[in-house]
């Protein structure tokens, strides 16, 4: 059986095809630009990567030159070899808690929230569109980021505002990445062979969330109302006090927009260090002594350090915490940063297998507490998975 994962921006759609049968990536790509002077694609396969320009006006243009070049390059011979496609979907606010069958409710829904991700949702109904369009006999999957925290409890997710700005607009958490986590909660599961598990999972890319994982269900996330809060980021500040929001608006004459557009653009490392925001320039800045770089990863680790003591005692201890995502799955700087503060917990990391990139490992020591590994996320394949299993109903 043959899954393509899509995941689609406002001029860009990211592909995954996979064999499910052993769960491997058969073809992977990029269409970026589309409805933009200078749109490309790149097909990786076989070890062999392919770059092309080419014009394409919108997302039909790109499934149509997806779909054709899969069969050009004979990565599949007809379009009957599609089972089934699934979308990765920003926000399902709090009717959706799994992934479904898309139907034409799914995309009246999606269009609704679009006030709740006003980037994502309009471009997640443009990819999901396009593949109707071409491929309409083919049953289709969504994944919601939001779905995974649909199980927090009204303490987790109520932020202690007016209740009637929860009623009457829907103000409350909703945490995203939760594909993420849940792919790291069943991998845990599957490493431990068991799920009465209290799981740590922290997701630290240029943007990042922690979750509280108890029995493989999430009972609280960093993430918010929107992706601005929680731990600090690559460019967004996380947590602040709102009432800097005010403050700003009238020291610069900015509107409310205006100011939140520098809390999720100019802030994070970028904002604290004035360089970067990237972990890999922060931390050999920080390793030459530049204070600004120094003073930039000390605060992102103190973030995720107090998110990760709020979590431990939420759950009543911890079996494991796990780091995922492009700071955790290649940063050995910053874990270690992170787990030496953790020494109160009784976490000891083994310095040599801290040192891994990208593999699952345990890099605790055998006195510590705590297990911490590293394990890479995989959401594309998370989303096969729940295709497989929804169109297989
Ligand atoms: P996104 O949130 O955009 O999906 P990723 O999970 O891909 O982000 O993470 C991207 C970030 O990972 C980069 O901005 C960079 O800071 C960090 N990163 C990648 N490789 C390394 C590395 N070797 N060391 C430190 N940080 C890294």
């Amino acid at each position: 059986m043959k899954i393509i994962s899509i995941n689609a921006g406002s001029s860009s759609l990211k592909f995954s095809l996979f064999n499910m049968e052993d769960e491997t990536v058969i073809a992977s790509g990029l269409f970026e630009r589309i409805g933009i002077e200078g749109s490309c694609y790149t097909i990786k396969y076989n070890g062999e990567k392919i770059e092309q320009k080419v014009e394409m006006n919108n997302h039909e243009d790109a499934v149509h030159l997806l779909l054709e070049r899969l069969i050009d390059l004979h990565i599949i011979e007809s379009l009957d070899e599609i089972n089934g496609v699934g979308h990765r979907l920003v926000h399902g606010k709090d009717k959706y808690s799994s992934s479904v069958i898309i139907t034409d409710e799914v995309i009246k829904d999606l269009d609704e929230f679009s006030d709740f991700a006003p980037l994502h949702n309009p471009a997640n109904i443009l990819g999901i569109k396009a593949f109707k369009e071409v491929l309409p006999n083919v049953s289709m999957v969504g994944v919601f980021d939001t779905a995974f925290h649909q199980t927090m409890d009204k303490t987790a997710y109520l932020y202690p505002v007016p209740y009637s700005w929860y009623k009457d607009y829907g103000v409350r958490k909703y945490g995203f990445h939760g594909t993420s986590h849940r792919y790291i909660a069943d991998s845990v599961n599957r490493i431990f062979g068991r799920e009465d598990l209290r799981v740590i999972s922290c997701h630290i890319g240029n943007g990042g969330s922690i979750a509280a994982i108890q029995n493989g269900k999430c009972i609280d996330t960093s993430m918010g109302f929107t992706p601005l809060a929680g731990i600090m980021m690559g460019t967004r500040s996380g947590d602040i006090d709102p009432s800097i929001i005010t403050y700003v608006m009238e020291k610069e004459g900015k509107n409310a927009s205006e100011v939140i557009e520098d809390l999720n653009k100019h802030s994070g490392l970028l904002g604290l260090s004035e360089y970067s925001h990237d972990m890999r320039d922060i931390i050999e800045s920080a390793e030459q002594g530049n204070e600004k770089a120094i003073l930039a990863r000390d605060k992102y680790v103190r973030t995720i350090v107090n998110y990760i003591g709020q979590y431990y005692l939420l759950l009543g201890g911890a079996d494991a915490i796990v780091f995922t995502a492009g700071v955790g799955e290649n940063s050995s700087p910053i874990r270690r940063l992170v787990c030496e503060s953790l020494l109160p917990l009784g976490v000891k990391i083994d310095l040599e297998k801290n040192e891994i990139r990208g593999e699952v490992t345990k890099i605790s020591d055998k006195g510590s507490k705590i297990s911490v590994y590293v394990i890479p996320t995989n959401e594309e394949l998370m989303i096969a998975r729940d295709t497989m299993s929804l169109i297989g109903e």
